[in-house]
């Protein structure tokens, strides 16, 4: 999942077997013919139709009762979602057209008095009219869904194979990593649940690009217009495809891929599943050169995590609970490792330079440098806790969680480096990907988080307790220079590009806005002057000294203090009026550069050259 940049988730409770209780028994015994049909006669209406009829064969002895249940939340977005509150119209009925009781038990479960029939059928609509890559959007122009937002489970049947049939408008195709069966006119075929849930579909009048990477087709769907040029980011996602495969070993784990592309006006993401990914990206944000690079980095992102989450599964994550929370301390690898891998590919196959690679790097550092919570959550608690705390973000997130995208990203930087100095340039971090691939994904494990130590430990030759200890499940500041030093590197932060010491600044530690004609504080920074001196997240900046001021005023007057003036804000917190004092603080720091330490030895240029690949 990767819900931010461009414009911008214990004790693992081992849940193995998925958590609806009746699967272990009722599961594998008795074939059931599970099949859906979608269907969307008025797209206007925003109402997915859904009929899914279940069958058992003759012999079999169906129980007098069975449970539909509707999952609460996708894999790759570690939120409950309730996907059940858009569903209306339910009914059940017999193969012979006679309704079949049924009531709901809880708030995502619907049980269906069958009276032991064979053949059954339940039908219901589900409200789509949320375009994000984890909910359902249907209109006039498309219809894209999530099977675990759309499609209800039988109680106790998540092994078990199921087909789903489209019936769109004759002028829309129909995208999806799902199987085709054979003979069937956009039906398609999952293996079990979690496959079918982990193949969302578009269906509209979509563009296609495609591609081949050692004879396995690709295709970059996109439904909506936009700056973009097809030749080009078919070659260059084509490159980061071929990069990452060649990465990862050369083994390509899928027969086919998807890459399903929204352009709108704003907005974007991704989400990741086992042969395709949904991405959304705002339409004309594909120039200038900089913006691209965030396109080309979300590619990359997205598609990483076909090795690295959807492969390589953390201890709790799959097969999945679909009723409640799945909770890892490994999102931090999960997530993290494949954003440090997104931009490392774009670097190894040539569409970003080694500044361009080592900027970006600086920045996170900075980031995470300015992100108060950082001392306050250890990579571990921020992924554990996804679930309530960086799906649900509030003003005070920034003084008390630390972003397991941005420090996972930095923990993947800096134990890369540190596996290639300790192994002397013959390992590195993508031995240990190989590793967990080889090792947990083709004999059907998952890791745990001692599991991942051990793999890192295997590959730098050496203990790395400490580094986990203190940076993984501890809060210490991460010390980048003696690891940066690997490669020749060092991380600056107080001096500009030609060498000269940066002057001190004025430093408030707040976030403004301006939000029409209201200065907004948006966001306090614990530890700072703004902090420590009363100012609020959410006050309404009226003046600076008796000035009334908006926020171009208000920034270019602050540029002008000094550090230790005093200033007095006028402010609206909620109704009422009042003055601050404030004593601004000191900042000596300018925006973070890595650079070349002097004198680098043979060995640090080998480690950098082999690290980011050829020059
Ligand atoms: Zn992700």
């Amino acid at each position: 999942m990767r819900q931010k940049p461009f414009i911008a988730f214990l004790i693992a409770l081992l849940v193995i077997a998925c958590g609806v209780s009746t699967d272990a028994q009722t599961t594998q015994q008795i074939p059931i013919n599970i099949a859906y049909i979608v269907s969307m006669p008025k797209p206007h209406t925003h109402l997915l139709e859904v009929d899914v009829e279940v069958k058992r064969p003759a012999d079999a002895k169906p129980p007098m009762e069975e449970l539909l249940v509707m999952p609460v939340w996708t894999p790759g977005s570690y939120l409950v979602r309730e996907y059940a509150r858009h569903v209306q119209d339910f009914s059940a009925k017999d193969d012979g057209g006679h309704s079949l009781k049924w009531e709901k038990i809880n708030k995502d479960t619907w049980r269906i008095v069958t009276n032991g029939a064979h053949d059954w059928h339940a039908s219901y609509r589900v409200y789509a009219n949320e375009l994000t890559v984890r909910t359902n959007e249907l209109n006039s122009g498309h219809a894209f869904w999530n099977n675990a937002a759309l499609l209800m489970y039988l109680d106790g049947s998540l092994k078990t194979p199921s087909t789903v049939q489209v019936l769109a408008p004759d002028v829309w195709k129909v995208a999806t990593g799902l199987p085709i069966l054979p003979g069937k006119k956009n039906t398609f075929r999952a293996e079990n649940f979690d496959v079918l849930y982990d193949s969302p579909f578009e269906v509209s009048a979509f563009k296609t690009l495609s591609f081949t990477v050692q004879g396995v087709p690709h295709r970059i769907v996109i439904d909506g217009e936009g700056n973009y040029d097809p030749e080009r980011i078919r070659r260059d996602v084509q490159k980061i495809v071929a990069a990452e495969i060649t990465l990862m070993g050369g083994e390509i784990p899928y027969h086919d891929y998807t890459f399903i592309l929204h352009l709108r006006s704003t907005g974007g993401g991704g989400l990741e599943h086992l042969n395709s990914t949904a991405l959304g990206f705002p339409r004309f944000n594909f120039q200038p050169e900089r913006n691209y690079r965030g396109f080309l980095s979300l590619v990359s992102h997205e598609f990483f995590h076909l090795w690295n989450v959807k492969r390589i599964r953390p201890d709790a994550l799959g097969p999945f609970d679909y009723t409640k929370e799945n909770y890892t301390k490994l999102l931090w690898v999960a997530e993290g490792i494949t954003d440090y891998y997104a931009t490392l590919v774009l670097r190894r196959a040539g569409l970003i330079s080694d500044k361009e690679f080592l900027d970006a790097e600086a920045r996170a550092i900075q980031t995470l440098q300015n992100t108060p919570g950082r001392l306050v959550m250890t990579g571990e608690e921020a992924s554990f806790d996804a679930w309530i705390k960086y799906y649900r973000q509030d003003e005070n997130s920034v003084n008390s969680q630390v972003d397991y995208y941005n420090k996972g990203s930095i923990l993947g930087l800096l134990l890369d480096l540190e596996i290639r100095k300790r192994s002397n340039g013959a390992k590195s971090l993508d031995d240990v990907m190989h590793y967990l691939y080889n090792e947990f994904f083709k004999k059907d494990r998952n890791y745990t988080p001692e599991d991942f130590q051990k793999a890192c430990e295997l590959m730098a030759g050496a203990s790395l307790e400490e580094f986990f200890a203190r940076f993984v499940r501890g809060r210490d500041e991460l010390d980048y220079d003696t690891t940066l030093a690997a490669a020749g590197l060092r991380l600056e932060t107080t001096r500009d590009a030609d060498g000269s010491k940066l002057e001190p600044k004025a430093f408030l530690g707040a976030d403004t806005a301006q939000e029409g004609d209201r200065l907004m504080v948006r966001r306090v920074y614990a530890g700072s002057p703004a902090y420590e001196q009363g100012l609020n997240t959410g006050d309404q900046i009226v003046a600076l000294n008796n000035m009334r001021s908006n926020k171009d005023f208000f920034d270019a007057r602050i540029a002008e203090k000094h550090p230790g003036d005093l200033i007095s804000m006028t402010i609206f917190r909620f109704d009422d009026l009042s003055t601050l004092l404030i004593k601004l603080g000191r900042s000596a720091e300018g925006p973070y550069r890595i650079v070349p330490v002097a004198n680098a030895t043979e060995g640090q240029r080998q480690i950098y050259r082999s690290w980011l690949g050829p020059a």
